[in-house]
């Protein structure tokens, strides 16, 4: 007979990403012992984390896995599961969002919703993500930056001679550009050395402020947590009420596992822990837990994306690390007073980076490289019913989505290939993302104060079932168009300190 494994603790939280780790670190500071059950398993370090070959064409920390689109095309969705989950491969690119992200805002393609919290109610936990990450920044530069009532940790990140001249030819061509703010351990005496690997690699040498490194190896230190690898919850099982959790099923390495707690917390991330919702449907639920607004998988947002390089014949790049310059000229402001959003400098690419979806000659690509830089063209992406996670009939993952290039996304496509232009680039190439390019998943269990209208009340505790909690992506009510990592971070931190979970 098939053994099962019983766990149990006062809090069990599923995924150790940023949501997860980061409520875990916060319970546990509080006395709260917990259980953090981790699909993925713990990274190592290996020679191969550096390897572009490895990491962007082998795809070595990618897990063999399909979802399908909706019309039933599969394709590689770009998630990790790994101990720290997909914060392993981060760019540490960690800004707030801005005062206004948290308003109504009219944009090109219609409304951006309000979050039922605004930006000051986040701000101080903003503050102590910041600390808890180690965030590089210097205000005073970006038009856009919200106020804050703390000093960044540590002083921005320098530019390379190349991003220093950038700047300067951006100003020239009437840009504000700023620095970026970044989670690297570039303190006096940290651990960071620079390198040119960090933006989509894992840290070989921990120095990026992950999920794992900064907040569950400390949760683990307290002694209050403990940590279950390569136990993938299937099913949330209700008691005879249906409005609490009784226990969690999982398949762990040695066979079943189910998992005892007072409160349970869903961080698997926005588009898992919407499936595990879905997945989750019994007699009394037939369309799922939690989800008597049915909302749970719907709003499903990824940011409008796009990579673009610029090639100048004349400037040879020889940056290091690139990612330490944004300009938000029209984040808030296009100019007819509709927002466009953020334009930031990625980590260097190398050729068979870009061999990796453009199938070209290497010397080819390694000559194009030698003579590009690299941005994420960032834009917001609006919630709508049918953008949308749902499980098909065998139970696998179904991504749509309503709109896939905005008028937003093009104008500001447009604008920044303009600018490069102005700055001397000879010509711009563009990487538009794809479906499977869904690093920055959110939506899928929004909060909000209405039942009706919403999955999550506004400290991400479910509507429907008392003691669960969804601390991850899922949660935005809008996706901003910066970075979600960091506001992750912050809201897990107020989860803590403002509601029940730690009672
Ligand atoms: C290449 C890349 C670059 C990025 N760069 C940035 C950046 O510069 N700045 C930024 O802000 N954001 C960035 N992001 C996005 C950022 O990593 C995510 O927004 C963030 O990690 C999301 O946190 P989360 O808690 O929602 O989920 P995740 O961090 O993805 O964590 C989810 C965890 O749940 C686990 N899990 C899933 N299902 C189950 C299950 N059924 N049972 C048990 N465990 C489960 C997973 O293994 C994973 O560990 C990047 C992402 C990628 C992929």
């Amino acid at each position: 007979m098939a053994s099962v494994t019983g766990l149990s603790a006062s809090v069990v939280v599923v995924g150790s990403g940023m949501g997860g780790s980061t409520t875990a670190l916060a319970l546990a500071r509080r006395g709260v012992d917990v259980l953090v059950l981790e699909r993925g398993e713990r990274l190592p370090r290996e020679p191969q984390n550096w390897s572009a070959r490895s990491v962007f064409v082998d795809r070595r920390y990618k897990p063999d896995e399909t979802w399908f689109d909706g019309r039933g095309r599969p394709f590689s969705p770009g998630v990790h599961y790994l101990v720290g989950g997909n914060t392993k491969v981060y760019g540490a690119s960690l800004p707030r969002l801005r005062e206004s992200d948290f308003d109504a805002v009219e944009h090109l393609d219609g409304t951006s919703p309000a979050w039922p919290f605004r930006y000051r109610d986040l701000e101080p936990y903003y503050g102590q993500a910041e600390q808890q990450l180690g965030v590089h920044g210097t205000p005073g530069d970006d038009p856009t930056e919200p106020w804050r009532s703390t000093d960044y940790p540590f002083p921005a990140l320098e530019h390379e001679p190349y991003v220093a001249a950038l700047a300067h030819r951006l100003r020239a061509a009437g840009a504000h550009p700023s620095p970026t703010s970044m989670g690297v351990d570039r303190r006096p005496g940290g651990a960071c050395i620079r390198c040119g690997t960090c933006d989509g690699f894992p840290c070989r040498v921990d120095a990026k402020s992950d999920a794992e490194t900064s907040a569950l190896d400390p949760a683990l230190a307290t002694g209050l947590v403990r940590l279950a690898t390569g136990t993938q919850v299937t099913r949330i099982v209700l008691d005879a009420t249906g409005r609490r959790v009784d226990h969690l099923v999982a398949q762990g390495p040695d066979g079943e596992v189910v998992a005892r707690g007072g409160r349970f917390v869903l961080s698997a991330g926005a588009v898992n822990s919407a499936a595990l919702l879905l997945g989750s449907a019994d007699e009394g639920h037939p369309t799922g837990l939690a989800n008597s607004s049915d909302l749970v998988g719907r709003r499903f947002m990824m940011h409008h994306n796009a990579h673009v390089a610029a090639v100048s014949l004349r400037h040879r790049n020889d940056v290091t690390f690139q990612k330490t310059l944004q300009v938000n000229d029209w984040y808030l402001d296009g100019g007819d007073g509709y927002p466009l959003g953020s334009l930031q400098l990625i980590g260097k690419v190398q050729g068979v980076m870009i061999q990796s979806w453009r199938r070209l000659p290497l010397p080819l690509l390694d000559r194009l490289a030698a003579r590009s830089v690299e941005w994420l063209v960032m834009s917001e992406d609006l919630p709508a019913a049918d953008s949308r996670v749902r499980l098909d009939g065998a139970g696998q993952i179904v991504t749509t989505r309503a709109a896939t290039r905005s008028a937003t996304h093009r104008e500001l496509h447009r604008r920044a290939k303009a600018l490069l232009r102005a700055a001397g680039y000879d010509a711009v190439f563009t990487q538009w993302f794809d479906l499977s390019m869904n690093s920055h998943q959110c939506g899928t269990v929004v909060a909000g104060q209405d039942p009706a209208t919403s999955v999550l009340d506004p400290w991400c505790r479910s509507h429907d079932v008392e003691n669960l909690w969804v601390v991850d992506g899922g949660f935005f009510p809008s996706s901003a168009a910066m970075n979600p990592a960091l506001t992750i971070a912050a809201q897990a931190l107020r989860v803590v300190a403002e509601s029940d979970l730690a009672a």
